[in-house]
């Protein structure tokens, strides 16, 4: 929460009745916005040190210029912290935050997070308790801490007991109050939070000092004012030195007091703070009126009252009440009267009955001057009803107190317990998050090692295809190999049953190859293979096979192809053979080819057939080559 928080705090601060500002429009700060990454200046925010309403402004002008809807814990971190900022001493701020919590409360990406809500909420009651409206913002403290307590949530319910704990003191609850106090005293020190922590030391030394107890309260303060002065924070020091100030008068030690207070009122003007320092003065002259300094008092409320306004609740209220002692001293009762008026109205709305107590015995006093003893009794009479409800309040305070004493080893039980729930989800979350890291992990991994697996996988596919496509093809001429084309061939023949087609054979050879190599050598001859296979190839159909079956020696098979058709296809294939010049030797670098051709017919396997082809082929190199022959048991 932010150190705007602390302007609660000003309620805490209660001179025989006048309120005391609190430590926050302290000295500037160090560190400046943008040398803060966004994290550290939430935290300087939340640590409850005493920042200058510029620096503030500075801070939350730097997160607001750096934070949006899509980053939402700091989204969401960014609205409570804005909620803490209004300005306790203006109303119309005071109601804006209001509203302010409203609209945050409607909205999806808040009501996402339940320690949002509850924070927001507790935001709103301390704004309705700084607009006095005091019932809603009582209801606003319980439901909150209820809330708090449900969600485990230790950091919210030190602060909303503080807080409350520190309104119920204000209201002469004190028990209640001590009992809320000690819990946040113990949960801030649990949480290592050092300002609150002292913070609320101070409400649980002023609830001693307004409970009667005054000096366990000095004893408080004391220790306070030098933790201040030791972490060199003045401004907080000052407002100890005042503290005590109001304890000592309550012992009756009004010159102590009186020191007390010069050192602060001088410390403010010093400083020029004209509001701390006019508030310091109403307390100042309470002390005055008592020592019989009745002149230098009534300087210094005059000098006051401009800063001292009607919002500022009992400030205002004891400085009317003041005012009326010394109206009354200077024999002006009527004036009295009318101070007396205003100071009651505030006193009432803010339910103060200490400065009530106070305010009718003045007022009886008033009336018996005014010589009007009807109204004199009535106001004694509203002085003793107050009295005994204060008395009442006071021995129930006392059970409640000794209880409380009692109990704070209880209350330390409580909040330990808390404090280890909250570290055992904190433990649970991180274990959770680990297994969700680690989780994550084992998927990549086994996604990776798939990866690595489908990739040699792909990589053994690709070469076992490679290397049965290098089993199946002759390196030379890029044709079916003589295996690949028997075994083809073979597989075509068991077919023909089945599909009642006739299956075909070209077998040929090249014409005189041996010369070709003696006088051109081995490299041209390989050539000239190659073009063959060309030739042969572009001639063929789609479905038809052309394979190298031996050095020369090529093998078409035709599957579909009556022995007609297939002698036709070996002319054409000798002639485009003996036609075409193997352009890659020389333009006129011819070759001629011989040709046997056999169709299935009553044959018992493939290499009958392929007997018969080779018959032929036989038969057409002694025909003179360069022709085809059809196997002789074709032509009938
Ligand atoms: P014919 O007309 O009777 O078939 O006569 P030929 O010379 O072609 O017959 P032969 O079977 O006597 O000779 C074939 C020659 O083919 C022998 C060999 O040197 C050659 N030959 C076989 N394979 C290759 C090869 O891969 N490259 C080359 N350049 N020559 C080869
Ligand atoms: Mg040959
Ligand atoms: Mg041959």
């Amino acid at each position: 929460m932010i150190t705007l928080k602390l302007l609660a705090h000003s309620y805490g601060q209660f001179a025989s009745g006048v309120l005391l500002a609190c430590s926050l429009f302290v000295l500037p700060v160090k560190t400046l916005a943008s040398e803060l990454s966004i994290d550290a200046t939430f935290e300087l925010l939340e640590s409850g040190k005493p920042l200058n309403q510029e620096s503030i402004d500075k801070h939350l002008g730097y997160l607001k210029s750096n934070i949006d809807i899509h980053t939402p814990l700091n989204y969401r971190r960014l609205q409570r912290t804005l909620c803490w900022a209004h300005d306790l001493t203006d109303p119309s701020s005071l109601r804006d935050g209001i509203k302010f919590v409203e609209l945050q409360l409607s909205s999806e990406i808040i009501t996402k997070s339940a320690e949002t809500v509850i924070d927001l909420k507790l935001c709103r009651a301390w704004l309705n308790e700084g607009l006095n409206n005091i019932d809603e913002a009582l209801a606003g403290y319980n439901d909150v801490i209820l809330a708090a307590y449900k969600a485990e949530l230790p950091r919210l319910i030190a602060d909303a007991r503080s807080l409350r704990g520190r309104m119920y003191s204000f209201q002469g609850n004190f028990g209640q109050a001590l009992e809320d106090l000690i819990t946040s005293q113990d949960l801030y020190d649990s949480l290592n939070l050092k300002y609150w922590s002292l913070y609320n030391l101070s409400d649980i030394a002023t609830s001693y000092r307004r409970f009667g107890d005054p000096q366990t309260a000095l004893k408080h303060y004391e220790k306070l004012e030098q933790k201040y002065i030791a972490m060199g924070e003045l401004d907080d020091a000052i407002l100890m030195t005042t503290e005590m100030a109001i304890a000592l008068e309550e012992i009756n030690e009004y010159p102590k007091a009186k020191a007390n207070y010069m050192k602060a009122f001088n410390y403010w003007e010093d400083k020029q703070d004209d509001l701390r320092k006019s508030l310091v003065a109403v307390n100042l002259a309470g002390t005055l009126i008592k020592l019989g300094e009745i002149n230098v008092a009534q300087q210094l409320l005059t000098q006051a009252e401009p800063h001292v306004k009607a919002e500022l609740g009992p400030f205002y209220s004891y400085l009317n009440l003041f005012n009326a002692e010394i109206a009354l001293i200077n024999t002006k009762p009527q004036q009295a009267l009318e101070f007396l008026a205003k100071a009651q109205n505030t006193f009432e709305t803010i339910k103060n009955q200490r400065g009530l107590l106070h305010l009718f015995k003045v007022k009886t006093e008033v009336y018996k001057a005014l010589n009007q003893p009807i109204e004199a009794l009535a106001a004694l009479e509203q002085y003793l009803k107050v009295h005994n409800e204060l008395d009442a309040k006071r021995q129930t305070n006392l059970t409640t107190e000794m209880r409380t004493r009692f109990n704070t080893e209880r209350i330390e039980d409580e909040n330990q317990h808390l404090l280890q729930l909250q570290k055992i989800k904190e433990h649970e979350l991180q274990i959770y998050e680990q297994n969700r890291l680690l989780q994550r992990a084992v998927i990549v991994m086994g996604f990776m090692l798939m990866l690595v697996v489908s990739f040699f996988a792909y990589k053994q596919t690709k070469r076992s295809k490679k290397m049965s496509t290098l089993a199946m093809t002759d390196h030379l001429t890029q044709l079916p190999n003589r295996r690949h084309t028997y075994k083809q061939g073979e597989a075509l023949f068991k077919q023909l049953p089945d599909s009642g087609q006739q299956l075909s054979l070209i077998l040929f050879d090249v014409d005189n190859f041996k010369k070709i190599n003696d006088q051109y050598g081995h490299d041209i001859g390989d050539k000239a293979l190659i073009g063959i296979a060309n030739i042969s190839v572009a001639l063929m159909r789609e479905h038809d096979l052309v394979g190298r079956v031996g050095g020369e020696e090529f093998l078409v098979l035709l599957p579909n192809t009556n022995a007609q058709q297939a002698l036709l296809v070996a002319r054409r294939l000798i002639q485009a053979i003996a036609k075409t010049a193997i352009t890659d030797i020389s333009d006129d670098f011819f070759l001629t080819a011989s040709a046997g051709v056999a169709t299935q017919h009553n044959d018992a396997d493939f290499s009958a057939l392929l007997q018969k082809a080779d018959s032929a082929l036989y038969q057409a190199k002694s025909n003179g080559r360069n022709c085809a022959v059809l196997s002789p048991s074709e032509d009938k």
